[in-house]
């Protein structure tokens, strides 16, 4: 969604509400396309004394393998983001900033770099994900396996050779 703010930029006070759906549907991450419905997105943009900010909320169901037990697990998200716009940035570097050239913003794009680079790193199905057994793999949310799981202390191990 492209968005023509010259009207904000020049009017004191004035406020700009967008609600509107995007699709992720073919944003692939890892080899794998997490964004299984579409995200709503409500946005709102303020000129408050001359200062003008957006305002973004946005929630969407997403879904990718537990990082330990690797089975699918759906949550449903929300985001929360801000950001403050400027008409040039006058060649000074701020990330905080958003730069928006004759007036225009692409909404989606936006949107789309802040949820990404907003994902959590760790996904776990539940805080303590058993994960999968070392040695057959089997889920171990799903009960224990039949296989030995003492760790065996090499030191240990060397002095019993010792001993023998
Ligand atoms: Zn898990
Ligand atoms: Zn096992």
């Amino acid at each position: 969604m492209l968005l023509s703010l010259k009207d904000i930029f020049v009017n004191d006070g004035m406020k700009s509400d967008y609600h509107y759906t995007l699709s992720l549907s073919d944003i692939e991450l890892d080899g794998i396309y997490p964004f299984k419905s579409d995200v709503d997105v409500s946005a709102v943009i303020v000129n408050k004394t001359g200062l003008v900010t957006l305002d973004i909320d946005v929630s969407f169901e997403y879904s990718r393998p537990c990082d330990r037990c690797f089975v699918d697990v759906e949550k449903k998200m929300s985001q929360h983001f801000s950001h403050r716009l400027v008409e040039s940035l006058e060649g000074d570097y701020n990330d905080e900033y958003i730069e928006t050239t004759d007036y225009k913003l692409d909404l989606s794009e936006l949107v789309t770099s802040d949820i990404i680079l907003n994902l959590p790193s760790k996904y776990l199905c539940k805080g303590d994900c058993q994960g999968l057994c070392q040695k057959c793999g089997h889920n171990l949310n799903l009960g224990e396996c039949a296989c030995d799981k003492r760790v065996i202390d090499p030191r240990l191990e060397a002095l019993k050779e010792l001993l023998d």
